[in-house]
């Protein structure tokens, strides 16, 4: 309970505030998950929540030469690959390949081989992250729990944990949406789609593909129907499935990153949390917490994209997949409109290069309100390619603009998808003490753009395998390998089979993919067989020119907006003084900070002369800079966006 039980003055922290940690420890004490609400992100004190501060520029955190002469690393240095540039390199850069400036993934500082200090919180499952997948899961586990002792068993109460980074529930969740409600109605079988959080139905639906200034309407393929879902926000959904978790005495912990797997051998033990509190040389300050370790039986990685934790347990356990992980990074404005729209739209082509997979969406979210965004897949070809710009620029476009003339941007935010479909799931996501579910595990179907209900399906089988193996007392590897059968017997992975190389087809370009995909999906996937290879984005090379940006435009900040105003439109608030998270390479060239400062939507990267500038506060954790540039790293609890509308 270390972390838990500092009572200092919180004036930065809203997850540390007094009230609130005697409310978590509360819900430790009682080991049960019947019963009243224990934890509420509702009873968290306002003047405990950080509000959206004046927009504010960032101390520039770090500079990075070139060839990385000043560059002192603020984590524990870890293997560095020696960096050579060749004389080629040195004369004229004409590509950037991403791997070759990224640091490998931290394994000594995110696998901790040790025991929870004696002072760990107990669980008996851990479900790491908040998003659908984590909280489907726990409210299962909880459901399963209360049934089997509802029909006489004497199964003792379970103690279930569910860690989140962000402040309150929902702040870090980010989606488009459009859900299929399977997973919704398998779980809560006695409520009505009307009982749900859901916007409104998907009545109408439209595909265009555009051109600079006009778009023609096409016929909508069949993995992009949507009849029959709703439109949504994730986070109202989010802030709704921790209603019910807490209802059924969920132990829910928002503002506690999780840092690390401390394991035993082969088996993981549990976790240990982020210290908050530290400057930016990593030294406490009068509000630092120390971390606190998290014991559990069984830990359920649900960290959503690009998990940090996950990629650690799948490389320190050496787990494949087929072809890699292959992501695209999302980039969503929510709209107050000034007239309803009566469809789900969707649009290919412009303003992409023809080179980058993608498309954009615009959903009705009730009367006055649309989500509007531009998904690209992060193997795109052109180093200035600037995903956040391109949405700027289609904002212009006839197809568009009428719907957000009059209105006003409500909200901002930026996400990643992992893309790569049927064969980039790993092997087993499974071992000795852990699972892992949702987007972590890549149960994400993307010509049809949907993941919530997988995710939230996994989570529920990984909470069905947890409950099974509780019950057997044994958490072996072998027996939790049950959920892998279970998934791969599911509709999640037949679903992923059937559009298995529909996104790879892309890899040649948009005409060719286009084509490919068109008979893909004409054949129920069997044309062409077998798998294409793809190599991981990092290992894309990207082409330098002095062509202007792709995107290049100069927000005029009501239609359009910088990256600066976006940040802002995030609701991010983080301290200016917090301690550096992103882990830079060893050999930043002018070249790359510039393909960095295009790729990251919410402006952390600028090129200054030679140089590489980190403005880290700015970070909303969309990952991207994860899977092509400086490593992330779990930082300060609550620190990040605070969405209310993605
Ligand atoms: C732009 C975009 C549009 C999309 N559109 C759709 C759509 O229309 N329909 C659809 O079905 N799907 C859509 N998806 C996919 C869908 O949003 C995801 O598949 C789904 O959200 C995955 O749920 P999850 O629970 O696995 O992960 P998430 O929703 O990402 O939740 C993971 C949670 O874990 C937390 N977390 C991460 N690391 C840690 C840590 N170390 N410690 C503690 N907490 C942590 C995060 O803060 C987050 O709250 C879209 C995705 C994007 C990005
Ligand atoms: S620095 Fe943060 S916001 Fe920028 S690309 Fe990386 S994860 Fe996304």
């Amino acid at each position: 309970m270390a972390a838990l039980n500092r009572n200092k003055s919180q004036s930065e922290w809203h997850h540390v505030c007094p009230q609130r940690a005697q409310l978590v420890r509360a819900a430790l004490l009682t080991r049960r998950v019947s019963g009243p609400p224990l934890t509420s992100m509702q009873s968290v004190p306002a003047d405990c929540i950080r509000g959206n501060g004046p927009r504010r520029l960032r101390f520039p955190l770090c500079r990075i030469l070139p060839f990385g002469l000043p560059y002192r690393p603020v984590h524990s240095p870890s293997i560095l690959p020696p960096f050579q540039p060749t004389s080629m390199e040195r004369s004229f850069v004409t590509s950037i390949l991403p791997r070759r400036h990224q640091r490998p993934l931290p394994l000594d500082q995110l696998i901790l081989a040790q025991a929870p200090g004696a002072e760990a919180l107990e669980m008996d499952v851990l479900f790491v992250g908040a998003g659908p997948s984590g909280l489907a899961g726990a409210i299962h586990l909880a459901r399963l729990v209360k049934a089997a002792q509802a029909a006489g068993s004497s199964i003792p109460d379970l103690n279930i944990g569910v860690l989140e980074k962000a402040g309150s529930l929902g702040e870090h969740n980010l989606s488009g949406a459009v859900i299929n409600p399977r997973a919704l109605r398998e779980l809560f079988p006695e409520l009505k789609d009307s009982d749900f959080p859901f916007r409104q139905p998907v009545t109408a639906e439209s595909v265009y593909f555009l051109t600079e200034s006009g778009s023609v309407r096409m016929p909508t393929p069949p993995t992009m129907h949507n009849r029959g879902y709703y439109t949504a926000s994730l986070c109202e959904l989010v802030r709704w499935l921790g209603e019910q978790a807490e209802a059924l005495g969920v132990n829910i912990f928002p503002g506690f990153p999780a840092e690390a797997l401390l394991v035993e051998e082969q088996a993981v033990k549990g976790v240990r949390t982020t210290p908050s509190g530290l400057d930016r040389e990593r030294q406490p300050t009068g509000n630092y917490q120390e971390p606190t370790d998290i014991a559990a039986r069984i830990t359920v990685l649900t960290e959503g994209t690009r998990g940090t934790l996950g990629q650690a347990w799948r490389e320190w356990r050496g787990i494949r997949s087929e072809n890699p992980q292959l992501f695209a990074l999302g980039v969503k404005e929510v709209w107050q409109v000034k007239r309803p729209l009566d469809r789900v739209i969707h649009t290919l082509g412009w303003p992409l290069p023809s080179t980058a997979f993608g498309g954009s969406w615009i959903y009705p979210l009730g009367p006055e309100m649309i989500s509007l965004g531009l998904v690209v897949g992060l193997d795109y070809r052109e180093a200035n390619l600037d995903v956040h710009m391109l949405l700027q620029r289609l904002k212009h476009h006839p197809l568009v603009r009428p719907h957000l003339e009059g209105g006003e941007l409500l909200e901002w935010g930026a996400k990643t998808i992992p893309e790569g479909g049927y064969y980039s799931l790993p092997a087993r996501r499974s071992g000795e003490g852990l699972l892992m579910a949702g987007d972590t595990a890549g149960f994400v179907d993307v010509p049809s753009l949907k993941g919530i209900h997988y995710a939230m399906q996994s989570g529920m089988f990984a909470a069905r395998t947890a409950f099974e193996a509780l019950q057997a007392e044994d958490l072996s590897a072998a027996s939790l390998a049950t959920y892998d059968r279970i998934v791969n017997e599911s509709y999640i992975v037949q679903d992923m089979y059937r559009t298995r190389n529909m996104r790879l087809a892309f890899k040649d370009g948009f005409v060719t993919g286009g084509m490919k995909a068109g008979l893909m999906s004409l054949t129920g996937g069997k044309f062409p067989g077998g798998r294409i290879t793809m190599h991981e984005d990092a290992d894309q090379a990207r082409v330098v020119s002095d062509a202007p940006a792709l995107a290049a435009m100069v927000p005029d900040g009501t239609l359009t907006l910088s990256k600066v105003d976006a940040v802002f439109k995030s609701g991010n608030a983080t301290r200016d003084t917090i301690p550096q998270h992103l882990l830079v390479g060893p050999d930043v060239s002018a070249e790359a900070a510039d393909f960095y400062a295009h790729l990251c939507p919410a402006g952390v990267y600028e090129r200054v002369g030679n140089e590489l500038r980190v403005n880290a506060p700015n970070c909303i954790d969309c990952k991207a800079t994860d899977i092509l540039g400086p490593r992330w790293t779990p930082r300060e609890g609550g620190s990040g966006p605070k969405y209310r509308l993605m």
